[in-house]
């Protein structure tokens, strides 16, 4: 797999820009917070673009029925690292089976609705790119997935 200098706030407009058609058709709004600088990691844009469509494709199911639709991405630089976290307003991800979800097959969707690979695709890619991967959930509250991962080093 090849690998670039990523801009991370450009691979996740893009993958916001690809899924937008089907956030809008549900009403779900999107809120971005980044830092003003560009930000930029290591990698392969492909495959850190499926993380977040992945992320938001997850996030748009728990929506479905959801009260409140609202996706909040939040972009936070720490030190050598880059924080991301994709929050959902959906039903949440039960404290039992957190462990879980980032298993190759493991759904709770319904027969046809999902592979169950999302989330292991997900951990493998942010795993390849020296990062970690985390959920935070509190069932009734929402879902929040935080990636964090190593700064391109800076050449000058
Ligand atoms: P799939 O989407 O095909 O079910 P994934 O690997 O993407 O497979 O996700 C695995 C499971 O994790 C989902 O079936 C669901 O139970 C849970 N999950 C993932 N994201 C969320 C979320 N944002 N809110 C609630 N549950 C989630
Ligand atoms: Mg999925």
């Amino acid at each position: 797999v090849s690998r670039e200098t990523i801009n991370v706030t450009q691979v996740i407009q893009r993958s916001i820009s690809l899924m937008g058609e089907q956030l809008r058709l549900r009403l779900i709004e999107v809120k971005m917070q980044f830092p003003e600088e560009d930000i930029f990691v290591m990698g392969n844009a492909i495959q850190m673009e499926q993380v977040f469509i992945n992320l938001l494709t997850n996030a748009r199911d728990a929506l479905t029925s959801a009260p409140t639709k609202i996706i909040s991405i939040e972009c936070i630089r720490r030190d050598e690292m880059i924080e991301i976290s994709v929050a959902d307003t959906g039903p949440g991800i039960p404290t039992e089976l957190e462990q879980r979800i980032f298993d190759p097959f493991f759904t709770t969707k319904e027969v046809g609705a999902g592979t169950g690979l999302g989330l292991s695709i997900t951990y493998g890619i942010i795993k390849e790119h020296n990062g970690a991967i985390t959920v935070q959930s509190r069932l009734g509250e929402g879902a929040r997935f935080l990636i964090q991962l190593p700064l391109k080093p800076d050449d000058d």
